[in-house]
């Protein structure tokens, strides 16, 4: 899995090399480590998107796309901060511990929405016990997909194509590599599924791809929105309606690590490594993965 992750990994490293016009060149004070690095990750997961990061006039980087759309990347706040921001005094200390309403406030910066690192590889003791909060990918801004994949049910069904998996056709975005990734991931299983009958109750009955809809509780787009994120069975657990939380560990642990293993190398995240989880959810996020990789040490970026 880990070769054929790092051969992915170079096609996006040399997507990354591609030139770009060096905007940030005049920052001052020059870029942080991490800032550089999420820089590069956005660039090679969705090239040509990506024009560079600039100071607004209060001082706070923006990411500037090459459309001329300029998204936040940090706004300076911390993430206690910005958890809490405009919640009403009257909320109680327990609604607020809630994640709907957390959620619902949420507006994350870029840099929030890459803070987490995916944790890669088979479920261990840590993964599968991840700490209140500690959700790697689940926070995003809605307006950089918005930018990538469609600003509405209609764009996003014309940019779609309809990829095999299993028994069925679903329809997948093809921007950004995301439908022929998925396509390649149901090669991975369909080639081992004769050996691994206890594929299949995860597998089937499929749950969906593409559907443009709110995540429940929230006002935020499903990454479904975007034809973006595959449902296996939808029997399996979320977070939200879940009466036995305590057996998630046993649970993650023993989810077919084959299963996981092909998704994650095409570039997609799985929701069972979420303390909020959602274990039938995998969602194509070529820079979380891009960007663990490189914290790993398994693929540089120039
Ligand atoms: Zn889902």
């Amino acid at each position: 899995m880990r070769r054929n992750a790092l051969g992915i990994l170079i096609v996006f490293v040399l997507l990354a090399t591609l030139p770009h016009p060096a905007r940030c060149a005049e920052l001052s004070p020059p870029l942080s480590p991490d800032a550089a690095l999420d820089l590069a990750v956005l660039r090679a997961a969705y090239p040509g998107v990506v024009q560079g990061l600039e100071r607004n006039p209060a001082g706070h980087l923006e990411l500037v796309l090459t459309s001329g759309q300029r998204l936040m990347y940090d706004d300076g706040r911390t993430d206690a901060g910005r958890q809490d921001a405009g919640l009403p005094a009257a909320v109680s200390a327990e609604a607020k511990k809630t994640d709907g309403i957390k959620q619902d406030l949420a507006t994350p910066d870029l840099r929030t929405m890459l803070a987490q690192v995916y944790p890669l590889g088979p479920v261990d003791e840590a993964s599968a016990n991840p700490k209140p909060g500690f959700d790697p990918g689940r926070s995003r801004v809605q307006a950089l997909f918005l930018a990538l994949y469609g600003h509405s049910e209609a764009e996003v069904r014309a940019h779609c194509a309809k990829v095999r998996f299993d028994r069925r056709t679903l329809p997948f975005n093809t921007r950004f590599g995301a439908a022929p990734a998925l396509e390649r991931v149901w090669k991975r299983i369909e080639a081992q599924l004769p050996q691994h009958p206890e594929f299949l109750p995860v597998l089937r009955p499929l749950g969906e791809t593409l559907v443009w809809r709110v995540i429940a509780g929230t006002k935020r787009l499903s990454m479904h929105s975007f034809g973006i994120a595959l449902d296996v069975n939808p029997d399996l657990p979320y977070w939200r309606w879940e009466k036995h939380p305590e057996t998630m560990p046993a649970q993650c642990k023993a989810f077919p690590p084959e299963i996981l293993a092909a998704f994650e190398a095409e570039g997609f995240i799985w929701g069972g490594k979420w303390a909020s989880f959602d274990l039938m959810h995998f969602e194509y996020r070529p820079e979380i993965i891009l960007k663990a990789c490189v914290l790993a040490g398994q693929v540089k970026l120039p």
